[in-house]
């Protein structure tokens, strides 16, 4: 079994080194010639609308993913006529505009920020596709701010800014056979937009809400793999802010706190293999690398820490790595979180 994946980041280097055991291949296509995946996975290198290239990535593979949702709808429907491609072009689609997005999940009853004519100042302006990170977003409190942030942001949209408690994310997967498996959900916080923690928890009492907001997601676009939903935990319940079509920042601690990896559960529901437990084994958190990499040797000094390098070169707010912590209890974890961080920021 061979599996093809559009983009070659750590995403696609994360599913090929869980794809490995299971003895599937893995063929990724991604335009730089450093992507992450390359040192585990077949590379083609060009660009995900190179025809030819989707031809080889086909003729390789039985089975095709993506690892990031800014890929070309047409090399999605292209590849669709020749290979099994999962998740659908429709579900990509709506997670690539955030208009389409926020009328998808209110489609469904799923409460989003007010946008455009609904919201009052202040407000956050965002680009409706390609921002990710915090890019592509200004916060904007008067109405002359608000009129040149619609003139400057390509495509924008006006979002009321939800006054939440906390940030947190549920990663769900779904098999060919509907079967659907949700982690448990992750609070997350940011430093300068980019996700910086991840720590899930067995007993959040949002957990029930948030499975069934991704519920209503996977069975209203057939999501077949992972995907997960973005939050807001609010006083009035949960709102959504972002669906990614894909495995997600927020789900790498599963790598060593679930019984079955993020990255491991998406090559198995897309190759049609069974699914499997999707648990919480003891306390877990995840810290992004971003910028500059610590030492590598303090880093491992601490117990219960488990580096993961993306073999990226190092760059201001970029992911170059993440380190998942594991712990006997949560008093053990908050010591290893903190000495952690302590590396990291040294
Ligand atoms: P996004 O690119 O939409 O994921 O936004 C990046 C970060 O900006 C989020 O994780 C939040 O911390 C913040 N943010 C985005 N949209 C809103 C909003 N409508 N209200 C409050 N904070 C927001």
């Amino acid at each position: 079994m061979r599996l093809g994946v559009l983009g070659g980041g750590q995403l696609a280097r994360m599913m090929a080194l869980a794809a490995r055991p299971l003895g599937i291949d893995v063929t990724v296509i991604d335009p730089n010639v450093e992507a992450p995946a390359r040192h585990v996975a077949s590379h083609i290198v060009a660009s995900l609308d190179d025809r030819e290239a989707l031809h080889q990535l086909a003729e390789q593979c039985d089975v095709v993913t993506i690892e990031l949702e800014a890929v070309p709808p047409e090399s999605l429907e292209h590849l669709q006529r020749l290979r099994p491609v999962y998740p659908s072009g429709e579900f990509v689609a709506m997670t690539q505009d955030r208009l389409s997005e926020k009328l998808g999940l209110r489609a469904l009853n799923i409460a989003t920020a007010p946008i455009n004519d609904e919201v009052e100042l202040p407000a956050i302006v965002k680009t409706r596709r390609g921002g990710y990170d915090g890019r592509g977003q200004r916060r904007v409190s008067t109405d002359a701010e608000r009129d040149r942030a619609l003139d400057e942001l390509p495509d924008p949209i006006v979002e009321a800014i939800v006054d939440f408690r906390r940030e947190l994310s549920i990663v769900a997967a779904a098999d060919r056979h509907g079967r659907i498996a949700c982690w448990p959900v992750a609070t997350n916080t940011h430093r300068n937009g980019v996700l910086f923690t991840s720590q899930p928890h067995g007993d959040d009492p949002c957990q029930q809400q948030a499975e069934a907001i991704a519920t209503a997601l996977i069975r209203r676009y057939g999501v077949i793999g992972v995907c997960c939903v973005e939050l807001f935990d609010t006083e009035h319940g949960l709102v959504a802010n972002e669906v990614a079509p894909r495995v997600h920042n927020s789900g790498h601690w599963t790598i060593e706190g679930s019984t079955t990896s993020q990255f491991e559960q998406h090559v198995r529901a897309v190759c049609g293999l069974p699914l499997g437990l999707s648990d919480l084994r003891q306390p877990t958190a995840m810290i992004n690398v971003i910028g500059q990499e610590p030492s590598l040797e303090h880093l491992l000094s601490i117990d219960g820490v488990h580096v993961h390098r993306y073999e990226k070169a190092p760059r201001a707010e970029r992911k170059v790595g993440h380190v998942t912590i594991t712990a006997a209890t949560e008093r053990q974890l908050v010591d290893r979180i903190r000495r952690t961080k302590a590396v990291i920021d040294s």
